[in-house]
């Protein structure tokens, strides 16, 4: 009896929410969460969740982590917004900060609400240093939902069906996939297969001169949690170096110790451009970056862009506490051993299940790729285990070109025994 009323009260909720919500808006889990707290959340029910999708890798410290929290909390009581009329320290403060961490001469700072706008931004900086039109972007890449990000988004039909005409010059790469590729085992050729299609496209379609920037994401996110082989982003940094192309790394999802070092370029020690940086940056406040080297900006002319919400105080605060605690909790590392551990537990625990495909990801970026029975990208898998999960008070999302992938992305600060509950359902859901 208490069983039922309990389930009702998520029911009632979303029943209202099919009345007035515009149904364009996907949920995944069919719960109302009331609240969060570390790497749980609870729903109107007050039943409990491991929550491995992070409100897509927003919650990098969790659900409100008491420092945020506070930081909010006084600031919001303090100043809650100014716009353009004044300046105000938080924002000075984070651009600071920012350029501090940014890999190399990164020092210029842009504050934004959401990924797709800090695209945009880059966008838009990227052609007036450049003077030139043209993108190249990578196939499977997710860039935001905007008319630019979305005409930059390949990751599925369903972010640019029934949009088009989106907006050019923009041409598509093959990004270096290799647990899809023909080369599969050959990283060497994956990789030459990826350049060799850009040299094609310079010869036979877009004169390089042309070019502004090419747009990549460090690690594919929505397209599935894809890594690329090693030395992809040194031979990218070459062959902008060779055309004057920049290259724009959009660490939207990869940034901020998510895996294993505070950005992903880090890892190749290729320093971009431009980077875009949102999802972790706040601790689940909205806020996002972009951040370029000096000599790009500095001529770009006062009030060519602009945002009335974009570095509000408050948002502001959530960062810096949220960027000192990844700091001084070395959360990176943290992601790093813990990102490690779950993979390998996963690869032990599925050793020999054929639909299990590949698992794979940095740090706590962890993508598990499904098949079917051929063998191809096997969504109803990754579906079926996500659903078992759910069910079992776990939640993951998926992700890939065709839905094949599940991703895990805990908080950074996730805890052993939490990890553990979490590969204990996901391999009792892949049995
Ligand atoms: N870029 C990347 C790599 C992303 O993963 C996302 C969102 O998932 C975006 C851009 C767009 O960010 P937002 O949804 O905040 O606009």
């Amino acid at each position: 009896m208490v069983s039922a009323q309990i389930k009702d009260k998520n029911k009632e909720y979303i029943d209202l929410d099919k009345q007035f919500v515009n149904p364009v808006l996907s949920r995944l889990a069919p719960i109302v969460a009331e609240r969060g707290e570390g790497s749980y959340l609870y729903d109107v029910n007050g039943d409990k969740y491991l929550d491995f999708g992070t409100g897509i890798a927003v919650n990098a410290l969790g659900h409100c982590h008491p420092k945020v929290v506070k930081a909010v909390q006084e600031q919001v009581a303090t100043l809650i917004h100014t716009s353009v009329t004044t300046y105000h320290k938080k924002y000075i403060e984070l651009a600071q900060k920012l350029a501090e961490i940014a890999p190399g001469s990164l020092n210029s700072v842009f504050l934004a609400n959401s990924g797709a706008e800090c695209v945009e931004g880059a966008v838009k900086l990227a052609r007036t240093y450049t003077g030139r039109p043209a993108f190249i972007n990578f196939l499977g890449s997710f860039h935001g939902r905007t008319h630019m990000c979305m005409a930059l988004t390949t990751s599925k039909l369903s972010y640019r069906d029934m949009y088009e005409p989106l907006p050019g010059p923009i041409y598509t790469a093959p990004f270096p996939y290799e647990y899809r590729s023909r080369h599969k085992g050959d990283p060497e050729k994956v990789l030459d297969e990826t350049f060799d299609h850009i040299d094609m496209l310079f010869h036979q379609i877009i004169n390089p001169k042309q070019v502004a920037a090419f747009i990549v994401e460090p690690i594919l996110g929505e397209g599935g949690y894809v890594v690329p082989p090693k030395g992809f982003f040194k031979r990218l940094r070459k062959l902008a170096d060779e055309h004057g192309i920049l290259i724009i790394a959009d660490e939207v999802q990869t940034g901020f110790g998510r895996t294993g070092k505070m950005f992903a370029m880090e890892h190749e020690g290729v320093e971009p451009d431009i980077m875009t940086m949102a999802k972790g940056i706040a601790g689940g406040m909205p806020l996002a970056a972009f951040v370029a080297k000096k000599e790009i900006t500095k001529d770009w002319a006062l009030g060519r862009h602009g945002t009335t919400f974009g570095g509000n105080p408050v948002s502001c605060a959530a960062a810096l506490a949220t960027i000192s605690v990844i700091e001084e909790e070395k959360l990176a590392d943290h992601a790093k051993k813990m990102g490690e551990y779950i993979s390998s537990r996963l690869k032990k625990g599925t050793e020999g299940k054929k639909h299990v495909g590949d698992i794979r990801g940095m740090g706590l970026m962890i993508g598990i790729e499904f098949n079917d029975e051929k063998g191809n990208p096997g969504k109803d898998w990754a579906e079926k285990v996500a659903k078992q999960c759910f069910e079992n008070k776990l939640l993951v999302l998926t992700c890939g070109q065709g839905g094949q992938v599940i991703r895990l992305i805990p908080p950074l600060n996730v805890s052993e025994a939490e990890a553990d509950e979490a590969i204990e359902i996901l391999l009792k859901a892949m049995q």
